[in-house]
């Protein structure tokens, strides 16, 4: 089956989507992103995803493409055309292109470039990943200072998953001034004497939607959260530690720089709240 893709009002066969090659998103990585996730043909927190668009959109001071009604028609026309049982659906939006290449951003009429495509992925929530649960190693963070908008830029991160492949592990965290900030598509986590410990929303870091939802079904489910700063060295003598992503879910971590964390299996807490996450999410997808 040829994937339907959406480029700037048409759906069309992958093989047919074209954009400019002076699109400022592949000359400038001057361009947001989104990936939402599907659980059973429905779309899971489109509006957290759709409010943080707005905002990355705003902070770079680049239009929005379409309302947010037309963005969940788009969602859902491509989840049908393309039958999507579980997968993702990427969203980008590019400032566009005048036709030439200049610093300068384009004149204020420059249609921004709207593309999204979906990722089948069936058996996404019942991962054996998850069930194994991921080995990460930590790798200084070198990004720039604006984390908290979604920007293509992914290069960083995409050298840090490689960083982490070729040492044997699944993923990276990053440590900026002694702490960590963030995994390199993920929020960060661990668990110690039952309390989960996270970094604080800054523009450090992405604001993980999951991160919202999970910390939000965590606190109903009586647990303890602290928002802080925390060491590398904390999180490799906890009890356990996971990842936050609208990919991934909750995914334990059950080691960090060769050192394994409890009993080297999934923590209690990370499956527990992996479980409750992925129930409480089916039930309002939309
Ligand atoms: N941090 C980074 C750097 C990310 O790339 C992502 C995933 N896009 C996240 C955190 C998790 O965010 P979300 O839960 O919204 O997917």
């Amino acid at each position: 089956m040829t994937r339907t893709v959406y480029v700037n009002g048409e759906y069309l066969p992958e093989t047919e989507a074209t954009v400019s090659i002076f699109d400022r998103g592949f000359l400038m990585a001057d361009a947001v992103y989104e990936v939402t996730s599907v659980l059973g043909g429905k779309l899971i927190d489109f509006e957290g995803h759709a409010v943080r668009l707005k905002r990355s959109l705003d902070e770079l001071d680049m239009a929005e493409p379409c309302t947010k009604e037309e963005l969940l028609e788009i969602h859902r026309k491509l989840v049908e055309l393309n039958e999507i049982d579980e997968g993702l659906i990427y969203l980008q939006v590019t400032r566009g292109s005048d036709g030439d290449r200049d610093f300068v951003f384009p004149s204020e009429d420059t249609k921004p470039t709207t593309v999204l495509f979906t990722q089948n992925k069936p058996g996404l929530a019942d991962s054996p990943a998850a069930k194994k649960g991921a080995k990460i190693i930590s790798i200084e963070d070198i990004r720039w200072g604006r984390r908290d908008i979604k920007t293509v830029q992914l290069l960083y991160p995409s050298m840090g998953k490689m960083m982490a492949k070729k040492a044997g592990a699944d993923d990276a965290w990053m440590i900026e001034d002694g702490y960590v900030t963030e995994g390199t598509s993920n929020n960060a986590y661990f668990v110690k004497d039952g309390v989960i410990v996270t970094r604080p929303l800054s523009n450090d870091i992405l604001h993980g939607i999951t991160r919202k939802a999970v910390l939000r079904m965590a606190a109903e489910a009586q647990l303890k959260i602290e928002e802080r700063l925390f060491t590398i060295e904390e999180a490799k003598e906890a009890d356990e530690a996971f990842t936050t992503s609208a990919s991934a879910f909750v995914m334990p971590v059950v080691e960090i720089d060769g050192i394994a964390l409890g009993d080297g299996s999934p923590g209690p807490i990370a499956k527990r709240l992996r479980e409750i996450y992925l129930d409480e999410s089916r039930k309002a997808a939309i």
